[in-house]
């Protein structure tokens, strides 16, 4: 059944968190594409704390193409997954200095070809930069939408469909953000904070629970 309540949900994320800022630190797309990789499993706080240090020193891809990867992964280890992510930086900062004149693509099908970049973050990278209207589902996107009723679906890229069906496309990046800020503030994977929540009224998730 069709989701009856976007409008409201809109209004009410539009009066409580108004405009959001990106939550991760950059200066340019190179940047910011370095956050994204490194935010998997890991969160937007931690990667703030390491790219504060790391920005000092690598700005542009052939900054880290040069990188030994046991050096790299000393200066990212608190992240996590720190092997695979240093791994894939330094051989996609190599692609984007060598095929990409040392810049970011401003492109999806280029993005998600480089190693670490999946349809998520290709997707931040264009909507939060290259300002594109786009829809990207994280873990908060996707667990929030689908409790509301916004989605119904089984996995991010279905939930990207359902959303990017209902919501007006300018408003994609803004929901975007709305979403994980919930997801964070009230609607935690566990034990999420209904009673308080300024969405309960419309939320499918607490009227099954009612
Ligand atoms: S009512 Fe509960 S499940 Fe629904 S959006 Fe709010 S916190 Fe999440």
């Amino acid at each position: 059944m069709k989701y009856r309540y976007t409008d409201k949900v809109i209004n009410l994320f539009e009066e409580n968190y108004g405009e959001l800022k990106p939550f991760l630190n950059f200066n340019n797309a190179f940047q910011l594409l370095v956050a994204v990789v490194l935010s998997a499993q890991c969160t937007d706080k931690r990667v703030n704390i390491i790219t504060d240090k790391l920005f000092k020193v690598y700005s542009k891809p052939s900054d880290l193409a040069i990188k030994n990867p046991k050096e790299f992964e000393d200066e990212i280890k608190t992240c996590g997954m720190f092997h695979n992510k240093a791994k894939n930086l330094i051989e996609t900062s190599k692609i984007l200095s060598e095929k990409y004149n040392d810049d970011v693509p401003a492109n999806f099908d280029a993005l998600v070809s480089l190693p670490g970049v999946g349809r998520k973050s290709a997707n931040v990278i264009l909507g939060t930069y290259f300002n594109e209207d786009r829809f990207p589902v994280d873990t908060h996107v996707f667990r929030v939408a689908n409790r509301l009723g916004l989605a119904d679906s089984d996995t991010p890229e279905k939930t990207e469909n359902d959303l990017t069906g209902i919501i007006p496309s300018n408003l994609w990046m803004k929901m975007h953000r709305w979403l994980i800020y919930h997801g964070r503030t009230y609607c935690m994977a566990r034990n999420p904070k209904c009673s308080d929540c300024f969405l309960k009224n419309y939320c499918r998730y607490y009227k099954k629970l009612l």
